[in-house]
């Protein structure tokens, strides 16, 4: 089934076939103010298992579980009072949170963990949705593993068309990268991915907060996988002369591409513009990733931005479908 619902003037009845469809045990995919989800009703091993089975994902690989309000939430995770004064600041919004589950959690969404990872949406489409099927929905990305993840409805037919029982079209996504991943079980609170919602933002609140080893390693299994990897090799390119350095790299292919960000345009075949804030970077990279494959580049370079704030975000995914590549 494939809905197509305008998310700022939709009426919730459209939405109703897709909520059934998750009430009886189907995937669906769905839009988010990050990227597109891939949901299952969180309680139904059977529904989760075929999220692994459609996007090629890794059983080791945790799901984020989504809820539309706190009542939910309890349901699936010990809310620790630190939990509760991110949640009032920060959510609905970019901020998964892990946190000790219940009982009620099946093992195939948390790979077996004993925690959870948790997050309300503020996207409209996405929060409709959820209170529609009253159940808690587990949700990763809407793309095939190790593609890049989906912020346009096209992305998602691109990778799921066939293998997802209902996706719902709903514009673009606000934020363009995944949410922040932080883990309230380790002290100081560990930040395993990197999102929208920066680490200053979270020191504001909670006082000390680290980036978790490699932002990721041990306690965010799915960091082990290749991520975000469009066909052709990404190389980064930094620093003042990054321009020159492309150039004479590029010479050596026949239909270079570059994400380019605070240069002058380039002269290579295909030139994105990666737009001029850290923001505009997040809410371009994954569909710019997807582009260049569209336009059959043989190569891509892309120039990062700074890192500190949401730069963080867009330097963590770019390297990690760079394979961390870099052109010196
Ligand atoms: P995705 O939904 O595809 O963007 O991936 C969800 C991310 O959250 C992956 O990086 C997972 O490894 C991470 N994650 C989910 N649950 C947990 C958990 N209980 N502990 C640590 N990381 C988790
Ligand atoms: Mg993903």
């Amino acid at each position: 089934m494939f809905i197509e619902v305008n998310s700022h003037t939709f009426h919730e009845e459209e939405l109703l076939p897709a909520a059934a469809i998750l009430q009886s045990g189907g995937i669906c995919a769905f839009p988010t103010e990050t990227v597109y989800g891939l949901g299952a009703n969180a309680f139904d091993e059977a529904a989760v298992s075929k999220i692994f089975k459609a996007k090629g994902r890794p059983q080791d690989n945790p799901l984020i579980v989504h809820v539309a309000d706190s009542v939910q939430l309890a349901d699936i995770c010990i809310v620790t009072p630190l939990a509760e004064k991110l949640i009032a600041r920060f959510w609905g919004g970019p901020l998964t949170l892990i946190l000790p589950k219940t009982d009620a959690v099946p093992r195939v969404v948390t790979a077996g963990l004993n925690t959870v990872a948790v997050r309300m949406p503020s996207h409209p489409v996405a929060n409709a949705l959820i209170r529609l099927t009253g159940l808690p929905i587990a949700a990763p990305s809407a793309n095939l593993s190790g593609k890049p993840s989906p912020t346009r409805a096209s992305h998602v037919v691109t990778d799921l068309d066939g293998r997802a029982d209902c996706i719902i079209a709903g514009g673009d996504c606000e934020w363009g990268v995944e949410s922040t991943v932080l883990d309230l079980t380790v002290t100081p609170p560990a930040i395993l991915r990197p999102g929208a919602v920066t680490k200053e933002e979270l020191a504001e609140e909670i006082g000390e907060v680290i980036y978790g080893t490699g932002v990721g390693a041990p306690k965010s299994p799915g960091m082990k996988y290749t991520h975000y990897a469009p066909s052709a090799p990404v190389y980064i390119a930094e620093g003042p002369d990054a321009l020159e350095r492309v150039y004479k790299a590029a010479s050596g292919y026949q239909n270079p591409g570059i994400l380019y960000y605070r240069t002058e345009q380039p002269h290579l075949p295909v030139s994105i513009s990666a737009g001029s804030t850290p923001a505009e970077y997040a809410a371009r990279l994954f569909y710019a990733l997807r582009e260049f494959d569209s336009r059959g580049v043989d190569v891509i370079f892309a120039i990062p931005p700074e890192a500190g704030g949401m730069g963080d975000a867009v330097r963590n995914r770019l390297f990690k479908s760079a394979g961390f590549k870099t052109i010196e």
